[in-house]
């Protein structure tokens, strides 16, 4: 252990890799796969995860922004990249320059792009964003919608100086159990199809149409058209365990110091433990500013080489306590396991109340990722 590194992240390379290529394995003949990097893959680190998917094959990266996708053509990654959200005229220039795709969400976006891009001289390579019913980014086509939307989304595609390679839309209740929710993507699915053939009938047909988010991969293949999109899935979660993914990230600490605690002592802030008995209490050296989250506090266990030990008192910005009364063979310097292997950042993330998204990119910048 390097003593210098209070709390690391372990990121496994090879894990994201076979993640990826067991996802690739349920997909269509011929069907892309665009893997989603933004939010720095997830906290896994996006240049390292995007240079490992690129080695591998993968056809797509998606980032959220601009300044996400500069870091990656820096880091030298060639592959086509789609910019998710939203991104100001004033920089059409970057996303020419540096061979971005980026989302078309509305008429007048297409129009600003279409000016900015015709003035530059060049071509702004775009997908078109369609809302069928996540009501976030996209042209709405839902209902009533549908004739306009149709109208706006052929406007767009036909301004100068833009090539729309592709169409997308995005589930909200992919990953929900239920039969309403399965109706929902079902019908969010079969809307999309519409637009994307009243289109064809006004001439205008795309190379990439895609919309099939982690869940959609996992339990509506039929999604899959020319592209998959999944995030969490390929950081190995978010298909019940059922195609034997692997995590991809272990968030480890160790024991800094240990003290022996009377009964009937408050520990940390607001004092919100009282030691019952005499205590072994260990201090560990990660707080909710590395991101572990202050919810969690008396709530949650991390684990040692020799089983759960239960968090005390309230988690601290740079630190917490763990009891280690009834587990003598943890000493100074043991590793600690926060989520990973032992515990999975799912289960950690529902104690929290939260999802395993969450958990992992709230891993913070102090933490240093570590690739095993
Ligand atoms: C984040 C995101 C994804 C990936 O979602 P997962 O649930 O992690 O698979 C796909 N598409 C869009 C538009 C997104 O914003």
């Amino acid at each position: 252990m390097d003593l210098r590194k209070r709390t690391w992240a372990e990121i496994s390379l090879d894990n994201i890799e076979h993640n990826y290529r067991t996802i690739r394995s349920t997909l269509p003949e011929g069907c892309k796969f665009l893997g989603v990097v933004k939010a720095d893959a997830y906290g896994h680190g996006a240049v390292p995860v995007s240079r490992r998917l690129e080695a591998a094959g993968a056809d797509y990266l998606a980032v959220s922004c601009l300044d996400e996708a500069a870091e990656l053509r820096d880091a030298g990654i060639k592959m086509p990249i789609l910019i998710l959200g939203h991104t100001p005229r004033e920089f059409v220039g970057e996303l020419i320059e540096l061979d971005l795709t980026q989302t078309v969400t509305c008429e007048a976006k297409a129009v600003e792009y279409s000016r900015e891009a015709a003035r530059l001289g060049k071509t702004l390579r775009v997908h078109i964003k369609v809302d069928t019913g996540m009501s976030r980014l996209g042209f709405l086509v839902a209902g009533g919608h549908f004739r306009q939307g149709i109208e706006n989304i052929v406007s767009a595609c036909r301004q100068e100086n833009l090539d729309p390679e592709g169409i997308y839309t995005h589930f909200a209740v992919s990953d929900e159990p239920g039969e309403e929710n399965v109706e929902f993507t079902k019908n969010q699915f079969s809307l999309f199809i519409r637009v994307i053939e009243c289109l064809k009938d006004a001439g205008i047909s795309f190379k990439l149409r895609h919309c099939a988010n982690t869940g959609a991969v996992v339990s509506y293949p039929e999604t899959a058209l020319d592209m998959v999109r999944p995030g969490i899935l390929l950081y190995g979660f978010g298909d019940g365990g059922r195609l034997g993914l692997r995590p991809c990230m272990r968030l480890m600490t160790h024991v800094s110091t240990i003290k022996h605690i009377d009964p009937s002592l408050p520990v940390s802030y607001g004092g919100t433990f009282i030691t019952p008995r005499r205590t072994r209490m260990g201090v560990i050296p990660i707080g909710y500013a590395d991101g572990l989250f202050r919810s969690l506090s008396n709530n949650c266990s991390f684990m040692t080489s020799d089983g759960p030990a239960p968090q005390r008192g309230r988690i601290c910005m740079d630190m917490c306590m763990i009891d280690l009364t009834d587990l003598p063979g943890v000493n100074l310097e043991s590793l600690i396991e926060i989520f990973g292997e032992k515990q999975s950042a799912e289960e950690l993330a529902k104690r929290a109340g939260t999802i395993s998204y969450e958990l992992l990119c709230s891993v913070s910048k102090r933490v240093p990722r570590v690739y095993v």
